[in-house]
């Protein structure tokens, strides 16, 4: 199996060109250049198949055994689901008569993003290890250095990836005192030497721009091989695909044999739900995929539209555009400033823009050319070539005009495999008070309460025989101000007792590793990583 780029569709690399570049020198994406297709006889032979087996199974499906060999690839599996506290790794949860919730916080820092950067982190060691293996002595060896910034609830799922790997280094960013105090405390308590927390007397913006910077610097990238984790990274979405189908055995071990299964994704860069269409496309059976955002709803805003526009247009916002009904009306809150990210409940998916939504953008532009130029009319390479110019002008538009308009065709066909809404951050405090009084035992994180809110809007639509599985991407002692907010008036409710994990407990007094940058400057973040990497 080789990649291409999402705006360039000719060459090819192997997985680990990609997995290793992460972002297409031409500012594409990777993606595979087939969608494999499921073996004839997988539901009865996976349908007792562990979390492991399964990954170990779908991923073999990308992979050429050439690159990674079976005994490697289980190897890589099994060190990376290691570190998870449930023994089905992401469990279902029963929630009502046809819903169940998807947990995938249960890895080392509680939210989905484990999922894939526990792997990806043992994939870069693996790939560095057996590229300096093949050294000659004296020869330098090749390392890498992760560089991010994070406001708080993704870089510790970074750094808990790759703490302690051979090879790697890790700086991610923070601002200094603008993090939750359990968010600072998750990532600075991780003392691996090679681990590198960096508090900077500034803004999230701020550590963004330090961080943009220093891959723009080329001196920095050839001395010290810059790396990112973002969510971008194909092997991050090939990792996530496995929780879909984990997820669609264990339900319909439940259920009758005619169910029909619908995931609903709480989405901000449209990472989680991308791997559900791919399960989708390779033959897993499911209803539409939902979609899930919160007030940040460029997503929920396209699938009404067909516009993937950066900030609200005057006529969405209330000037009477019928497509588009006015949007932040329902808690009072005014759309922002151009250009400003709203901040919510639900802060792991406040976007502007998100970065995957372009891999979906490609396969919309794909099957368009074929539908116009009919199955015979040029080779694959040419119609892959043809999509990647279409989405590159698709790209360049919201690059230079913050908005691209797709044809009727392709919204049509993206309304085929998914539906979308918006929820508010009223609507996500009413969701986990709902949920609460239903079931006292059962307290929802503000981002999977946006999953189960858009859940119950769009049951509705759904065929009788369809029962919902929501994403439930966090822990609720992680987003413990939102919780607090939306319990706080029931007596029966006692954050230390019924959501803090004992994990938590005693954090906040650990020795802390953290490095201070007095001020939001890149020529000291520099510094920084040339005394420690
Ligand atoms: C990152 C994150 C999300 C959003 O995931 P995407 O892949 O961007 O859709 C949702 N919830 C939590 C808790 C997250 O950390």
């Amino acid at each position: 199996m080789k990649y291409f780029s999402t705006r360039g569709g000719k060459d090819l690399l192997s997985f680990e060109e990609a997995v290793l570049t992460g972002l297409a020198p031409d500012g594409g994406l990777y993606i595979p250049e087939t969608i494999p297709s499921l073996p004839a006889n997988w539901q009865e032979q996976w349908k007792d198949y562990s979390f492991i087996d399964l990954s170990a199974a779908i991923l073999r499906l990308f992979i050429s055994p050439s690159e990674i060999s079976d005994a490697e690839l289980r190897a890589l599996v099994d060190k990376s689901y290691a570190t998870f506290r449930h023994p089905d790794i992401t469990p279902l949860h029963k929630v009502g008569d046809k819903r169940f919730i998807l947990e995938l916080f249960h890895g080392p820092t509680f939210a989905f993003k484990d999922v894939a950067l526990q792997f990806l982190g043992n994939l870069f060691e693996f790939f560095l290890l057996r590229r300096n293996a093949k050294k000659a002595g004296g020869e330098p060896q090749e390392k890498l250095t992760i560089v991010g910034a994070t406001s708080g609830d993704t870089g510790s799922a970074a750094i808990y990836g790759v703490r302690n790997k051979a090879n790697i280094s890790v700086f991610i960013l923070h601002p200094k005192g603008r993090v939750s105090p359990i968010q600072e405390a998750q990532m600075t308590t991780v003392t691996d030497a090679n681990v590198h927390n960096v508090a900077v007397q500034g803004t999230f913006d701020d550590c963004q721009d330090i961080v943009k910077a220093l891959f723009g610097d080329k001196e920095m990238n050839a001395a010290y091989h810059l790396g990112a984790v973002n969510s971008i990274n194909w092997a991050r979405i090939l990792a996530q695909t496995v929780y879909y189908f984990h997820a669609y055995f264990a339900a319909l071990k439940q259920l009758p044999a005619d169910a029909s299964l619908q995931f609903v994704v709480p989405t901000g860069n449209f990472g989680d739900i991308l791997a559900g269409y791919y399960a989708k496309k390779m033959g897993l059976p499911m209803a539409k995929l939902a979609v899930a955002t919160n007030e940040n709803d460029i997503l929920a805003r396209f699938w009404r539209s067909g516009k993937y526009e950066k900030v609200e247009s005057a006529a969405a916002s209330g000037a009477g555009d019928s497509t588009a009904p006015a949007l932040g009306a329902s808690d009072g809150k005014q759309a922002t400033a151009a250009g400003g990210v709203k901040e919510t409940l639900s802060p792991a998916m406040d976007i502007l823009v998100s970065s995957n939504f372009e891999r979906l953008l490609w396969y919309l532009a794909r099957q368009g050319v074929v539908a116009e130029e009919g199955q015979a009319a040029t080779d694959e390479k040419e119609k892959r070539a043809s999509a990647s110019s279409i989405l590159a002008h698709w790209m360049s538009l919201v690059k230079t005009d913050g908005r691209v308009e797709v044809p009727v065709a392709a919204l049509e066909l993206a309304r085929q495999d998914f539906v979308a809404e918006r929820i508010s951050n009223e609507q996500t405090l009413d969701t986990i008070k709902f949920h609460f009084l239903a079931d006292p035992s059962y307290i929802a994180d503000p981002h999977t309460s946006v999953g189960l809110a858009a859940a119950a809007l769009v049951a509705p639509q759904n065929a009788p025989n369809t029962t919902q599985i929501i994403l439930s991407t966090a822990h609720p002692a992680k987003f413990s101000e939102a919780v607090s907010r939306a319990l706080q008036g029931y007596s029966e409710f006692n954050f230390e007792r019924d959501v803090l994990p004992e994990e938590f407990r005693g954090l906040l007094e650990k020795k802390r590793n953290v490095i201070d940058v007095p001020k939001a400057d890149v020529e000291l973040v520099k510094q920084v990583i040339k005394k420690y990497a």
